[in-house]
């Protein structure tokens, strides 16, 4: 009978919690008497040969690191079967049997490419901020990063008090309105703009002209990145033109990305980095260990980017109640 043998790496954009759960593999692989590999900076890693042997302590005191020891990256020679091909001959060369990955969809698709194309087992965990994998309630780092923007949102709300100001605060998210929804309501946002929802300044405007005559003299919009209205900039000069806001604009960035994995991070990378091998050793292979309602859930790798995770509606109407 073939041993199974691990390889683990982190791929695409890193997400705290992605350190938490490179480490669980290999604990749980190890209690299995299955040996690790690690790949360095992703698919790039696998193409280059830049590949070694993990053991327990190699990953001792990461769970508590943002950032991937294992370093990630984007490889554009993963997208040619040429690519590939010299992917797989290095995963043979270490005996590799089982393939996990930890990255957003993009990172998926690559997998699954690899999993069509050769006789490898893999499995993909969700490891992105912006929560947007069908077929998981919450991706590893997402929690981290509402709690980043958070803090930030908290310190700027101060500012905005003592100016009598207006703070268009910009989060991550092109395509996903989790990270703007959930600090939008955990900050007191007076505004919330998600591409999931559509966006109406003039009623913003005018919720703000209602806020201004009940005395209210400073506000928070939090907009995601990818919302339909244009950029901060955009709807500052909009916002500015209309109104006798004076409006102040501050961009998170990449401080959302990084950072210490909260406890729910280390949990949730833990516990489905644990379930990914065991999956792996049921045989398992070419989906995403997710978990739903305190499951875990394995779901086709092709329907994580297929299937659309929606929104949750009742967020949405209760932040616009909130913030009324
Ligand atoms: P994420 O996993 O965070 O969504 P990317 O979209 O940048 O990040 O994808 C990470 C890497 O996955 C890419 O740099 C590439 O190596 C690989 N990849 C993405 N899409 C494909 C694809 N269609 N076929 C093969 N490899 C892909």
């Amino acid at each position: 009978m073939n041993q199974t043998i691990i390889g683990v790496l982190t791929s695409g954009g890193d997400s705290p919690g992605m350190n938490a759960a490179i480490r669980a593999v290999v604990r749980t692989a190890y209690y299995h008497r299955i040996p690790v590999y690690g790949i360095h900076h992703g698919y790039q890693g696998l193409i280059d040969n830049d590949i070694i042997p993990l053991t327990p302590t190699s990953v001792s005191n990461i769970i508590n690191r943002g950032g991937t020891i294992l370093k990630t990256a984007r490889c554009k020679q993963f997208h040619d079967p040429e690519g590939r091909k010299k992917a797989y001959e290095n995963l043979c060369h270490h005996g590799i049997t089982g393939l996990i990955v930890i990255g957003g969809d993009g990172s998926f698709h690559g997998l699954h490419a690899l999993i069509e194309e050769y006789p490898i087992k893999g499995l993909g965990l969700p490891g992105t901020i912006d929560n947007d994998l069908y077929g998981t309630e919450y991706t590893i780092g997402f929690d981290t990063a509402v709690n980043t923007a958070l803090a930030a949102i908290d310190k700027i709300r101060d500012t905005a008090t003592s100016h009598d100001r207006l703070f268009l605060i910009e989060v991550m998210g092109r395509h996903a309105g989790y990270i703007g929804l959930h600090t939008g309501i955990g900050g007191g946002a007076e505004g919330i703009l998600i591409p999931e929802t559509p966006t109406n300044i003039t009623n913003l405007m005018q919720k703000l002209e209602e806020g201004a005559q009940r005395g209210k003299k400073s506000s928070i919009i939090v907009v995601a990145e990818g919302d339909e209205a244009g950029t901060v900039i955009d709807i500052k000069e909009h916002i500015e033109r209309h109104t006798n806001w004076e409006v102040r604009i501050s961009i998170l960035g990449h401080q959302q990305r990084g950072g210490t994995p909260t406890g729910f991070d280390r949990l949730l990378a833990s516990r489905l980095a644990y379930e990914a091998v065991l999956a792996l050793l049921q045989g398992e292979s070419d989906k995403m260990v997710g978990m739903i309602n305190q499951t875990i859930v394995l779901t086709p790798l092709m329907e994580t980017w297929m299937k659309k995770k929606p929104i949750d509606p009742a967020n949405v109407t209760m932040a616009d109640v909130l913030s009324s």
